[in-house]
């Protein structure tokens, strides 16, 4: 099995920490400064079981500006032309499960794309678990993701469950 999969989300949702994570290798800049990451970076992660290229994008937010719009469109691009899109979310910083608007906009995008999609929630070290599932109703409301998977990239929880699932869908 082998294919292509994008990170798309949110400045700041941890994008480049996940590619990182994958592929054993800071290849990606990492920073708690919202877009760091202008083109696209791949990483190429290859086991026995096959092999995935990664795509890591720069984050999708209201495009005001040149350097901005631009930058919605490398990660707009990236989903044309993969086998499959990783969309990432963070928790929300309240309690109360929430399509933030600047999501519902990227999944608004994707939709019309019409790739197969995942929900990747990154960041479950920072919330208690209860908050997840209605999270994840919430979502799946909104859109039919191929799949839900939680993960922490920084501590790389559920980053080896994240990529063999990939490998199932292509
Ligand atoms: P990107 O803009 O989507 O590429 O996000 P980055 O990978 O640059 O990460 C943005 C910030 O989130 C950095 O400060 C990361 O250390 C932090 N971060 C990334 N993944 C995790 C995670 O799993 N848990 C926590 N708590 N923080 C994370
Ligand atoms: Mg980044």
């Amino acid at each position: 099995r082998s294919g292509f999969a994008a990170l798309i989300g949110r400045p700041n949702v941890g994008k480049s920490t996940l590619l990182n994570a994958l592929t054993g290798e800071k290849i990606a800049i990492v920073s708690p400064k919202p877009q760091t990451t202008r083109n696209r970076i791949l990483g190429v992660v290859t086991r026995p079981e096959g092999q995935v290229a990664f795509i890591d994008t720069p984050g999708i937010h209201q495009a005001k500006g040149e350097l901005n719009r631009y930058m919605v469109e490398v990660a707009l691009q990236a989903a044309e032309e993969v086998d499959l899109v990783l969309f990432l979310i963070e928790p929300p910083a309240s309690e109360k499960p929430e399509v933030s608007p600047g999501n519902r906009a990227i999944l608004d995008r994707l939709q019309k794309i019409g790739k197969p999609t995942f929900l990747v929630i990154n960041k479950i070290d920072s919330v208690p678990k209860a908050q997840l599932l209605p999270l994840i109703d919430l979502y799946r409301q909104e859109f039919p993701f191929a799949e839900v998977v939680p993960i922490s990239a920084r501590e790389k929880d559920g980053v080896e469950r994240l990529f063999h699932t990939v490998l199932g869908h292509l």
